[in-house]
């Protein structure tokens, strides 16, 4: 069946993760739209664009061209015709993303140009509005959480694994200072859809998410 399935959830939840191996199992395209406002805010730090500044974003994105495309260890990103794939995971991109994405005028042309790339399913697409905004008629919602703690202790444990030195406390101060943003923003705020299905992985591995995403998928 080539359904839709949105996968919402706050940050550092393991949903890329989840979404990647799922579209794996289904044989689905993965889309991971936190790398387009990544993108965005990527090229807004190299112009000297203040996050704040709504219009001079807009104008930005409506010069900008984004493309995701399937790689062999999951998505690549590119801007403007140049892979970025590792450079929107900077820092300084991760401490602004959230304020970039809470404007109006840069959100309603994220979700045009995502819904684009839905067109006839056989996807699984991550983010925080993908049930509420991006794809309210998906046939299957899913909003993976899990405690703050838990989630800044797998980012811990990830970046440590790609030689990356982090602060556990620092890590989950600005996980929760996003999911702050992202959950009182006045456009599309994160919410889990009246439809989804909620998964508290905080116990759970993330074999243990796919396997059940994917029961769930085939019903
Ligand atoms: O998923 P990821 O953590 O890479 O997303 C980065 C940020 O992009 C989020 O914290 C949020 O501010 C924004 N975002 C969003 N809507 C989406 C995906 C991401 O507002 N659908």
């Amino acid at each position: 069946k080539n359904i839709r399935i949105a996968l919402d959830g706050p940050a550092a939840a393991g949903k890329s993760t989840a979404a990647k191996k799922i579209a794996e199992k289904l044989g689905f395209i993965y889309i991971d739209t936190g790398a387009m406002y990544r993108t965005l805010t990527y090229k807004a730090i190299k112009n000297h664009i203040n996050p704040k500044n709504e219009q001079e974003l807009y104008d930005l994105l409506m010069n900008t061209v984004i493309e995701l495309k399937p790689g062999k260890e999951g998505q690549l990103v590119f801007l403007d015709g140049h892979e970025v794939t590792s450079e929107i995971r900077q820092q300084e991109v991760t401490k602004n993303v959230s304020d970039v994405a809470l404007h109006q005028l840069v959100r309603s042309e994220m979700v045009k140009r995502q819904q684009e790339l839905v067109q006839n399913g056989g996807i699984v697409m991550d983010g925080r509005d993908i049930g509420t905004a991006v794809i309210p008629d998906a046939e299957l919602k899913v909003f993976m959480s899990a405690t703050a703690e838990e989630r800044a202790r797998r980012r811990f444990e990830e970046h440590k694994k790609q030689g990356i030195e982090s602060d556990f406390q620092e890590l989950k101060a600005e996980i929760e200072k996003r999911d702050h943003i992202d959950s009182t923003r006045a456009v599309s705020p994160l919410v889990k859809a009246d439809d989804a299905i909620e998964l508290d992985t905080t116990h759970m591995s993330i074999t243990d998410v796919v396997n059940k995403v994917t029961e769930i998928a085939a019903e």
